[in-house]
């Protein structure tokens, strides 16, 4: 099993405004500063500079929610590994099932961006997870295999990398999976990384999909689950406050 400590990721997606972010933030770690878990909070991007020049990212991380696969060049509207590293981020979200439904192209690239990710210097926060169709006729685990496999399987080692199990049918929808069932898929995805790599048992991995305040604690409790990544109520201090309790044992 890994070390004991939770990981607690907050994805804000397109929420919220550059001048909101830094009372969010402080608000959220007026209760966190004790705690005992990592806490990553990704804004979207034009909010990273305001919280970097504030010097409000101590004592959490600062990620972001996605990155270009291109170092730089002639990429319009791309943002780069150097250019979140300058801003600060220790962590990238890549995969997101949000990013993987806009284009077919981005199930190709990511790879190669989290390739990028990790010579840059980045931790990268990888997203999978099986849609409705797959989870209801059974074939949820095949599903999410053959994602490990096309997207991870290129790196030699998982050492910089935590896994972020989020059933598509489960995120923003207000539909959670149950507890057992997250456990399950999380010990399947342990177990499938186990045949390729020797540590896979240090492997973070977490559970995203309408997380709230009122169902953190179910999770937390799983062997397998190593903390969550929260969405829609990461922007709710007072919510979010309580989910990062549960992970705090
Ligand atoms: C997410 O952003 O990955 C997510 C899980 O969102 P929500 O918690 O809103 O379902």
């Amino acid at each position: 099993m890994p070390s004991s400590k939770h990981i607690v990721v907050a994805n804000w997606k397109m929420n919220k405004l550059p001048s909101q972010a830094k009372p969010l933030v402080a608000e959220i770690l007026m209760s966190y500063l004790k705690k005992n878990s990592d806490l990553i909070v990704c804004p979207p991007y034009t909010h990273l500079a305001n919280i970097s020049a504030n010097k409000i990212i101590s004592g959490f991380y600062l990620g972001a929610q996605n990155m270009s696969e291109f170092e730089s060049g002639a990429h319009t509207g791309e943002i780069s590994a150097d250019m979140l590293l300058d801003l600060g981020c220790t962590h990238v979200i890549i995969g997101h099932s949000e990013r993987r439904m806009m284009s077919e192209k981005e199930n190709i690239i990511i790879p190669q961006k989290i390739s990028l990710a990790l010579q840059k210097g980045l931790k990268v926060i990888y997203c999978c997870g099986e849609n409705l169709e797959s989870r209801e006729s059974k074939q949820e685990e095949t599903f999410v295999s053959n994602q490990l496999k096309n997207d991870l399987y290129h790196l030699e080692n998982l050492d910089k990398i935590i896994i972020a199990y989020e059933p598509i049918w489960a995120i923003g929808t207000g539909k959670t999976a149950t507890s057992d069932q997250a456990e399950a898929m999380h010990a399947f995805i342990r177990q499938t990384l186990s045949e390729k790599y020797s540590n896979s048992d240090q492997v973070k991995i977490l559970y995203g999909g309408s997380v709230k305040a009122s169902n953190a604690s179910e999770f937390a409790k799983k062997e397998n689950i190593n903390g969550v990544l929260v969405g829609g109520a990461s922007l709710i201090p007072v919510d979010f406050i309580e989910i990062i309790e549960a992970f705090n044992s």
